[in-house]
């Protein structure tokens, strides 16, 4: 677990990707004129001018809850990487122990759907075992204690985060979990979309229990027991918008504390079941949770808690079991993501196998498709816009000279990282065979647990990365003070040697400032240059920053869609990142010794091509289910009001294009961040 850490968008990790036929046609400049639709006017809709005809030729694909720029680049390592494995897997004589044989043997036994559909649900016949030889409340903490290591996070979610006030030391975690549904939302809005989707979820729960064998009655029972319990740990849990704030979720406490907070819970026994008896202090990040939990490990019998816990082992693994479990997973999932068909088996298994040994698969990956030379070109871009930033904080006029100080500080001390880590992880202790596809998944998962657990009590390890090389993304990460840039994103249409600068530093451009910028918007402001959990504003500065955030927050409120408003307050972090972040690339690309060269293309100014290669890379089609469980759990706004919200606070853009100050495209009250 990693409380905190920004990524460039959070859409497409759940059902994500593909269609081959968005292999985008190019020009020289890195434009994509045959993406506009010339019938939109650039001061109605910036978003549909540059994409209408993106979006009308891309239709989502069936298995997708959306389709974009991005996933399509994210498809494309995907066929990469399934090349990779395939020819890896076709050869069985591995010496064991190899990564190799690991990487082929994984693929394989998710393949081998006939050995998958024979064994049904029975691969799990110990782990039930477990669950029902559940006697006395210990053996319930036990219990708790043993699924977590599978990666089972009922009733709570533990792990590992970097101190917030100590950022060289790695701490304990506990949080709150335990639901089946995405967020606590599900279960407590009142309108009719969400009521119907609780239905569905029962009635799910229902036909799961009953393909395990259970007896109809009983799994009525069961079902309604689990929506009880998971709904009242949905009351007790803080929202997503309180759980912005950094105070709100650290809780430092020893033995005694914790012991205190919750005395019907073992911590010293959870923490020796986990392998860790040495644990003396952890976050315990939302305490009323665990005070609720507290009551309810006493107040609910421990047949109920067996009842939810079994629940919760089918629930994580169904997708991995034979095919009448796989497509009554896949049932409740096209519910929340809309989402027709499941993806094909082999995109299913590459992904799980992504997620199992990411680390290996991203050398495998970087070594095929990451020349060193593309380094550089990045390297000289994100220059460029450090300086940039360097710069603004020098002159911003509001700003007092002390806060200045502590800001430009603040960047100096931030370290950026390219393409992939130093140090590559080691997977010897993973055990992975040719036979169950479920076994393999849930020992690569408590693999990694332990991985995770094992950071606990010691410093921070700077080498490593939070994200793979092979992830079409990048984050900063505000304890570390560090951004990354992983090799997946350095490609067309983000990064492409061949572009004009101008459109490259509106793509690959605006991502470098929005993460650098993360730095410094509302939550990551509150980090020092250390990754310290630590104030360095003037009283005085630090409000007038709150009211340039919230004004992006009120501002990004009155956009809608599908009928959900934005959450303005949960999406301030990143509409910030974006408006700072576009700014930052503008400057650096006026700056560059590039801009003095700059050429018009087709009719398009320099300036007018940035703002274009920016609109480009957001392309995006979006199931009404997939953006209501976006607007309801993602902190970033909607695409379409990451370009036209963040362009309409910028006059760059209303220069560029001529755009009168009274539509869409121009907000009257404009937010400023740089
Ligand atoms: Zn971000």
């Amino acid at each position: 677990m990693r409380l905190f850490v920004y990524i460039l968008f959070g859409i497409f990790t759940l059902n994500s990707t593909y269609l081959l036929a968005a292999t985008p046609q190019q020009s020289t400049s890195g434009l994509h004129l045959d993406w506009l639709d010339q019938n939109v006017k650039p001061e109605q809709n910036f978003f549909a001018f540059a994409n209408g005809t993106w979006c009308k030729q891309n239709p989502i694909p069936a298995a997708y809850s959306s389709w974009s720029v991005f996933a399509a680049l994210q498809e494309k390592n995907l066929q990469v990487i399934h090349q990779i494995i395939k020819t890896i897997a076709k050869n069985p004589t591995y010496k064991p122990g190899t990564i190799d044989q690991k990487v082929g043997d994984f693929y394989y036994s998710g393949m081998n759907t006939a050995a998958i559909d024979k064994l049904g649900a029975t691969p799990l016949q110990p782990e039930f075992l477990r669950i029902e030889n559940i006697k006395q409340f210990p053996d319930l903490q036990h219990e708790i204690a043993h699924l977590q290591l599978l990666g089972i996070d009922a009733p709570f979610g533990f792990g590992q985060m970097q101190d917030f006030k100590d950022s060289s030391q790695v701490i304990g975690a506990a949080e709150q979990g335990g639901l089946g549904l995405p967020d606590r939302d599900y279960y407590l809005k009142k309108d009719k979309k969400f009521a119907e989707i609780r239905h569905a979820y029962v009635a799910h729960i229902i036909r799961m229990l009953k393909l395990l064998g259970d007896k109809p009655e009983n799994a009525t029972r069961a079902a309604q027991t689990i929506m009880h319990m998971e709904t009242a740990f949905a009351e007790a849990s803080i929202s997503r918008i309180e759980a912005r704030d950094p105070h709100a979720i650290y809780h430092l406490m020893n033995l005694a504390q914790l012991q205190q907070a919750t005395p019907n819970f073992n911590w010293q026994t959870f923490f020796t079941d986990l392998g860790h008896a040495e644990i003396k202090q952890i976050n315990l990040s939302t305490p009323k949770f665990f005070n609720f939990l507290n009551t309810q490990l006493k107040n609910i019998s421990l047949a109920d808690w067996k009842v939810y816990l079994r629940w919760h082992l089918i629930h994580t693994t169904a997708s991995l079991l034979s095919k009448p479990f796989v497509d009554e997973n896949f049932s409740m999932a096209k519910k929340l993501s809309g989402a027709q068909k499941l993806l094909p088996r082999w995109r299913r298994v590459v992904n799980e196998e992504d997620s199992a040994l990411g680390f290996a698969i991203g050398k495998l990956y970087v070594e095929k498709m990451f020349p060193p030379s593309s380094k550089k070109a990045v390297r000289d871009i994100l220059v460029n816009i450090r300086s940039a930033l360097r710069k603004d904080l020098q002159t911003l006029p509001w700003m007092t000279p002390a806060t200045r100080q502590a800001a430009l500080k603040k960047l100096d001390l931030m370290e950026e990282r390219i393409g992939y880590p130093d140090k590559w992880r080691d997977y010897s202790a993973l055990q992975i065979d040719r036979g169950s596809y479920v076994l393999n998944v849930m020992r690569a998962s408590e693999f990694l647990t332990r991985y995770e657990l094992n950071k606990i009590g010691k410093p921070v390890d700077k080498n490593e990365w939070s994200m793979l090389p092979q992830q079409v993304n990048a984050y900063y990460d505000p304890s570390r003070n560090n951004l990354n840039m992983p090799a997946g994103i350095l490609q067309p249409p983000f990064f492409d040697p061949k572009a004009s600068a101008a459109v490259n530093y509106g793509a690959i451009g605006f991502v470098m400032g929005h993460e650098m910028t993360h730095a410094f918007d509302d939550e990551g402001a509150q980090f020092d240059g250390y990754g310290n959990l630590q104030n360095w504003w003037t009283a005085e500065d630090l409000k007038k920053f709150q009211s340039a955030t919230n004004c992006i927050a009120n501002h990004f409120s009155q956009y809608e869609e599908n009928g959900m408003h934005v959450q303005g307050k949960l999406v301030t972090g990143e509409a910030t990142a974006d408006l700072g972040g576009l700014t930052l690339a503008f400057n650096a690309f006026h700056a560059s010794s590039d801009y003095a060269k700059a050429k018009t293309v087709n009719g398009f100014s320099p300036e007018q091509q940035f703002f274009l290669g920016a609109a480009h890379v957001w392309a995006l089609n979006i199931r009404p289910e997939e953006a209501r469980r976006l607007i309801i759990t993602d902190p970033h706004p909607p695409a379409l009001y990451r370009i036209n919200g963040t362009f309409a606070n910028m006059p760059q853009f209303q220069v560029a294009f001529n755009i009168l100050n009274n539509g869409p495209m121009a907000n009257q009250d404009r937010c400023v961040i740089w």
